[in-house]
């Protein structure tokens, strides 16, 4: 059985055919370029592939609650050409099959809450710190949704004491995003975050943002595995120092073995590494595709 999973970024396009255990047959990647040219090599490469469905997992914002019409919609993103898009229209234009529509970090969520480091366990929380911040919760099962999507990226966090930088989020300037993502830790130091040697005062304040946003989930989701993802956090020494400082936030409130004594194993990275979003496309696939066989498939004695 063939499914597809697309994950659609603003930078490129990663197209894949995998099977019913998650596992990568075929992989593609199209610049991201104008939707209708970038969606005709996407239509192109899943043309004649027999796919039983397809999960997508796209940059938003996304309109994904199903009562409203802009349903299936790339809506306020700041990228022009997509703004206002119908994505999920354009695929069910050219695919009679069933297909699943999520954020580009709620698939990651769910490709390692399935395949990856949250397997066998009911919940995660999955951050990405990359060219922006955000995360994907899993709760009960089920990825969390509601008004729109967490926007985790963009929470208060509170300022270092040594720290002047105003933050560089458009809308909230010190916010998350805007103290913590790729492009702040560039225009904070004036250096991009690969070039920055490992015992810089940098990596310390990362940690100490970062820490808090890991913090802040466990108390508000309580989730079983924090998983940490993204080009920033390639920079393996963060972990060692996000652990450190969570439990110093925590201040010995949660008493539970997987952050007292086990916190090596609690927040880790990304078990499947860049293709979370990928293998999560094809589970978020599998998921609509069992949907759909239960609503049209009848039952036989
Ligand atoms: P995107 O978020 O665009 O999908 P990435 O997750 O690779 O892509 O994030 C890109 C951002 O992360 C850039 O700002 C880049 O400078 C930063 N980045 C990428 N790799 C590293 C690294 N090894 N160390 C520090 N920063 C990195
Ligand atoms: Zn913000």
């Amino acid at each position: 059985m063939l499914f597809g999973s697309i994950e659609a970024g603003g930078t490129k396009f990663v197209c894949a055919i995998g099977n019913e255990k998650g596992i990568i047959l075929e992989k593609e990647v199209f610049e991201t370029l104008d939707p209708e040219s970038t969606m005709n090599n996407v239509i192109t490469f899943f043309k004649n592939k027999n796919i039983l469905a397809l999960g997508v997992g796209s940059f938003g914002p996304l309109q994904l609650n199903k009562r409203k019409d802009k349903y299936g919609y790339i809506t306020t993103t700041p990228k022009k050409l997509w703004q206002n898009y119908n994505l999920l229209g354009k695929l069910r234009e050219s695919f009679n099959i069933p297909i699943g529509l999520d954020t580009d970090v709620n698939i990651a969520a769910l490709g390692e809450y399935i395949y990856g480091a949250a397997k066998g366990l009911n919940s995660c929380f999955y951050m990405t710190v990359g060219t922006g911040i955000g995360a994907g919760i899993v709760s009960e099962g089920k990825i969390i949704h509601g008004l729109l999507h967490p926007e985790v990226g963009h929470i208060m966090v509170p300022m270092e004491k040594t720290d002047n930088f105003i933050g560089i989020c458009p809308f909230h300037k010190n916010c998350l995003e805007g103290f913590a993502s790729g492009p702040a830790i560039e225009k904070r130091w004036n250096m991009k975050g690969t070039k920055i040697p490992k015992d810089h005062k940098c990596w310390d304040l990362e940690s100490y943002y970062l820490a808090f946003a890991v913090s802040q989930a466990v108390l508000m989701y309580s989730p079983e595995k924090i998983i940490l993802g993204g080009g920033v956090m390639k920079q393996e020494h963060l972990f060692p120092k996000i652990r450190k400082k969570v439990i110093e936030i925590l201040g010995n409130y949660i008493k539970v073995e997987e952050i007292t004594h086990n916190i090596d194993s609690y927040i880790v990275y990304p078990v499947l590494g860049e293709n979370a979003g990928i293998c999560g496309g094809l589970a978020l696939a599998i998921k609509e595709y069992k949907k759909w066989r239960k609503k049209n498939v009848p039952f036989k004695i």
